[in-house]
């Protein structure tokens, strides 16, 4: 999956601090499938309850009793969906009010678990491990507590991983949907094999009624636990190993109103008339919500797919339509062929629109691009990439891309920026989309988007991640591929060391218990850093063929199988067998199962070197021993641009010193940018790095100069360097040209000027600005150049320099008047909609022009100039459309409450708007999902005083399970109280400077 794109000052940043490890008791359990405890499943089965509320102590009560395998609730409460989730084999005591007692029992509780640890820890060869004790120990086996499903029956699963006993063959879906009712039915016909005997089938559906149930050709009951969203079919006689059976079931549902399962979307055609259609969007936990499945990457199989409509539409999937029967009501059912290759259900796709398409045939594979009729003419550059992208990975992996079609799929309403499913790609309309008047900017992001995703068709879909901990074995690699298929995107490492660097961050691989934290690993950490690494250990083999030949490897040993991290490290560390040159497999897994990034500290004398590493962690009271292997590359004085300049040494331990051939008067370390760390030179490295600069600026490459502003920011942050210092590396600024460098600088200044108006210092604010805007409004042909103009002058006109709005503001004219006949260049068309939305006498007309615009990506840059008005009348009736859905699509509130918290009276509207509408927001965006993560950061990051703090904390505090646990609320509140501190130091030197 893509995030929608952001720019990276409005991303980045989330995480929540890790949970505190409960002790991990497993006792000798009943069934093999519950041997595979979840780890912390106190908290998981207290949080799965959704949304009940729980008392602090009750939920205490509740823990300690889930530690001792135990069940002594019967709770009951009148928002509960069913009378209690859980039950007990031994008699009921009540704890729903809180009490003396309630406390007592928790006390006692409290104890007994303290004994037992103690007793079990200082039991002889006993560990506490996931497996629990070794020896098995004399205690009594305690039955597992299962939760009551709806029908009041016992449930007879209490984990949110299924158990492992059934594996799913295949799966016969008969859909009926009717766009009229936004209702549809179903049929499921699932045959499995029996792998360990067991008496119950439990797997996943969620609002889903079913209407009958066969096993077998008998009735059969399916039970529903909906805090899970799991279902369960349970027999009296086991169901022995090695038998195959099949079981049907007949659904019917409504469409989802959110942007997952099975959802319906509209748009209005080019006779203003209203156009429904449905689409899947199943990553990750929705597949269940439209059909009956085992809902886990791992529980692969094939689909055969069948689905009915009006004459008038036409339907999609993952496989080329094998036929159409005309149906005795009328409609016609179409069928596709069964898939030619086992897939995870979070890879089934659907579509039922009137779409229509262009089509090429790659190397065997046809290629259609598709989209609503009146867009047909915008495919076309979509069709040309994906060729080409096509044929490259078919070469690069070595490997054909194994369908007969590829369908690319513009959605016009669709909250990711686009999804993998596997022959069904989707998009949103500006990640596929390319009209005559598109920037080149726009085009590299279209081209980006779609190398991602058909990265994904070898990454993820033919080797498939066990689990949602390891997501970044999908993201990160298809995040890296975009980086590699299309060499000029630039690095994707900044935005995850920002974020990285907070101690509420994670490990790439991280253990994830709860469908909120399964939504939490869609984030920078699984995407860029992820990425970063891979980039990073590529940069360190020796040849630049040798990670390639480890990957093609690692994609043929485990193809159509799941697996996790170590399998990668395993495959990349033979390949690398011959010539001994690293053990991969340690040197990555200090970099993916432990959070943070490195601070190398280097310390030059004469030709001797000293490196140092600490954990680079921006709050200060939190010290660590952690260690990475680190393949620092660096060049020197005397040559430090080819790739040839560039040397590697291996840092392992806290500190190593080794010896250069020759005296040098400075490093570069970090060659390119290419490892994940931030490098600190010292008082004297720094000051003679800023003195080669200022003597001549292409001393270092621009990734190089990018990086030593990222990076002396990122030490100003952690209190290591004054500001001073920064300023002192910024007078070489006068001399750079360059787009990444001069990006790097204004992102970092807009990021103090942002929060420097937040605290009402607006004087101070707009002179923080002194880069040279005298941009030109011509045409400019370089993609890079057209990045840095526009972002120039956007920082202009925010600015109010007179030229720039006056210049602006009659190109809008000018494109009004012509009624759209004069087109606005792509690249500065931001600029022209925001001067435009900012002024009182032309928003309407933007709005007006929103409202009628088709042009999806034009589209967004007049409503980010709708945002960026300070009018409070038009800031809530943009954020109450956009809540409704009426003339703004939801899917766009996280962009339009990034755009408002770039101003001081916008974000406090953005900040009400979602204290009050907080519930509505989650029921439309999932709780830990990239859009709620996107919100949170968008109205929080810029603060930096206590009063901010204490507001930030109080409302996410009082949500309890509607939120509160989510890292990017930790990572806010950390992000606060670094600006807090961070402004404190320096607020004296930036007036000075001012
Ligand atoms: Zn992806």
């Amino acid at each position: 999956m893509q995030h929608a794109n952001l720019p990276r000052n409005m991303i980045e940043n989330s995480m929540f601090e890790e949970e505190p490890d409960v002790v991990d008791l497993t006792f000798p359990a009943l069934d093999p499938d519950e041997v595979t405890y979840e780890p912390r499943s106190s908290r998981l089965l207290v949080r799965g309850l959704g949304e009940n509320d729980m008392d602090d102590d009750e939920e205490d009560c509740e823990s300690s009793a889930r530690l001792l395998g135990m069940s002594f609730m019967n709770r009951s409460s009148a928002h509960r969906s069913n009378s209690s989730p859980y039950t007990r084999q031994a008699p009921p005591r009540s704890c729903s009010r809180p009490s003396s007692r309630t406390i007592v029992v928790c006390v006692l509780f409290l104890v007994i678990v303290a004994s037992m640890t103690m007793v079990l820890y200082f039991l002889p060869a006993c560990t506490f491990t996931k497996a629990g004790c070794p020896k098995p120990n004399k205690t009594n086996p305690i039955e597992p507590v299962y939760p009551i499903s709806t029908n009041g029956e016992l449930f007879p699963w209490a984990q949110l991983r299924l158990p492992q006993s059934i594996k799913p063959l295949s799966y016969d879906l008969t859909l009926n949907p009717d766009l009229d009712k936004m209702t549809f039915t179903g049929r499921t016909v699932i045959n499995m094999s029996i792998l360990h005997s067991t008496n119950r089938i439990v797997f996943h559906g969620a609002n889903l009624s079913i209407t009958k149930a066969t096993f077998m050709a008998s009735d059969v009951t399916v039970l529903e636990y909906k805090p899970r969203q799991q279902l369960a079919v349970n027999f009296s006689e086991e169901l022995k190993a090695g038998q195959y059976c099949v079981l049907t079931m007949e659904y019917s549902a409504n469409f989802s109103n959110t942007y997952d399962g099975f959802y319906n979307s509209s748009y209005i055609d080019k006779d203003g008339n209203k156009r429904v259609l449905a689409a899947t969007q199943f990553e990750p936990l929705s597949a269940r919500k439209a059909f009956p499945c085992f809902d886990e990457p791992a529980f692969k199989a094939t689909f055969l797919i069948k689905i009915s409509r009006k004459k008038t539409y036409m339907t999609l999937s993952n496989m080329p339509k094998a036929k159409s029967t005309n149906l005795s009501n009328g409609l016609v059912q179409d069928e596709f062929e069964k898939t030619s290759v086992n897939m995870s259900t979070y890879l089934v796709a659907f579509i039922v629109a009137n779409f229509t398409s262009i089509t090429k045939n790659v190397s065997g594979t046809q290629v259609s691009v598709y989209s609503v009729p009146e867009k047909i003419g915008h495919t076309e550059y979509a069709l040309t990439i994906t060729s080409k992208l096509l044929e490259f990975y078919n070469n690069f992996f070595d490997i054909n891309y194994p369908l007969k079609k590829l369908d690319l799929v513009a959605i016009p309403d669709f909250l990711a920026g686009a999804m993998e499913n596997w022959g069904l790609i989707t998009f949103r309309e500006t990640t596929l989309l390319v009209g005559n008047e598109s920037s080149l900017l726009e085009k590299q992001v279209v081209a980006s988007v779609i190398a991602h995703e058909l990265a994904h068709q070898w990454f993820g879909n033919l080797v498939t991640m066990r689990w949602w901990n390891d997501l970044w074995l999908n993201e990160g690699f298809a995040t890296y591929m975009e980086y590699m298929s299309l060499q000029e995107v630039s690095l994707p490492n900044y935005s995850a060391l920002d974020k990285d660097a907070l101690s509420s961050s994670h490990a790439v691989s991280t253990d994830v218990n709860t469908t909120e934290q399964v939504e939490e690993m869609f984030d920078s950490v699984s995407y860029e850093k992820g990425a970063s690494i891979l980039l990073m250990l590529n940069a360190s083999f020796p040849g630049d063929q040798q990670f390639r030949k480890g990957i093609i490897e690692y994609l043929k040993q485990f193809s159509g199988l799941n697996t996790d991290t170590d399998d990668l490290w395993n495959s990349l560390t033979q390949t690398d067998k011959p010539t001994h040159h690293m053990n991969v497999s340690q040197m990555m897994t200090s970099w993916t199962s432990q959070k943070g990034f490195p601070l190398v500290t280097v310390n030059l004398m004469g030709n001797q070197v000293t490196l140092t590493q600490e954990h680079f962690l921006l709050t200060s009271d939190n010290t660590t021993h952690t260690l990475w292997n680190i393949p620092v590359t660096y060049v020197n004085d005397s040559c430090s641009l080819a790739p040839e300049c560039r040397q590697v040494f291996t840092l392992k331990n806290k500190s190593d010193t080794f010896k250069l051939s020759k005296n040098v008067t400075w490093l570069k370390l970090n060659y390119k940018s290419t490892g994940f760390y931030i490098v600190d030179y010292g008082k004297d490295g720094w000051s003679a790095l800023t003195e080669a600069l200022s003597k001549n600026v292409s001393v270092l490459t621009h990734e190089d100069r990018a990086s030593l502003i990222h990076n002396i920011f990122a030490l100003s942050r952690l209190g290591r360097v004054t500001f001073r210092q920064v300023l002192n590396l910024q007078k070489y600024f006068s001399l750079e040209t360059e787009t990444s460098p001069v990006m790097e600088a204004l992102l970092q200044l807009n990021n103090i000027y942002r929060q420097l108006e937040k605290r009402q210092e607006s004087n101070l604010a707009s002179q923080v600005h002194k880069l040279n805007t005298n941009q030109t409004w011509d045409k400019e042909e370089n993609v890079s150049k057209q990045e840095l103009r526009s972002a120039l002058l956007e920082m202009a006109c925010s600015l109010n320099d007179e030229n720039c709005t006056h210049q602006a503001t009659s190109l809008f004219k000018k494109y009004k008047d012509s009624n759209g006949t004069i087109r606005i260049p792509g690249d500065l068309q931001q600029t022209v909609f925001t001067v435009a939305g900012q002024s009182d006498e032309t928003w309407d007309t933007l709005f007006n022009m929103y409202v009628h615009a088709t042009y999806d990506s034009e589209k967004r840059k007049m409503l980010k100039g709708l945002a960026s008005t300070q009018n409070p009348q038009r800031l809530v009736q943009i954020l109450s459309s956009g809540l409704r859905g009426s003339l703004i699509q939801t899917q766009e509130l996280p962009l339009i409450i990034s755009t408002m918290c770039q101003s001081f009276a916008g974000c406090l509207f953005a900040w009400d708007f979602i204290q009050e509408n907080w519930d509505r927001l989650i029921e439309k965006f999932p709780i830990g999902s990239f859009a709620i993560q996107t919100i949170i950061k968008s109205v929080t990051s810029q603060s930096s005083t206590q009063a901010q703090l204490n507001k930030v904390q109080a409302f996410f505090s009082g949500l309890k399970e509607r939120g509160s646990q989510m890292r990017s609320v930790q990572e806010a509140l950390e992000t606060i109280k670094l600006n807090r501190d961070w402004m404190d130091r320096n607020l004296p030197t930036l007036r000075r400077w001012l």
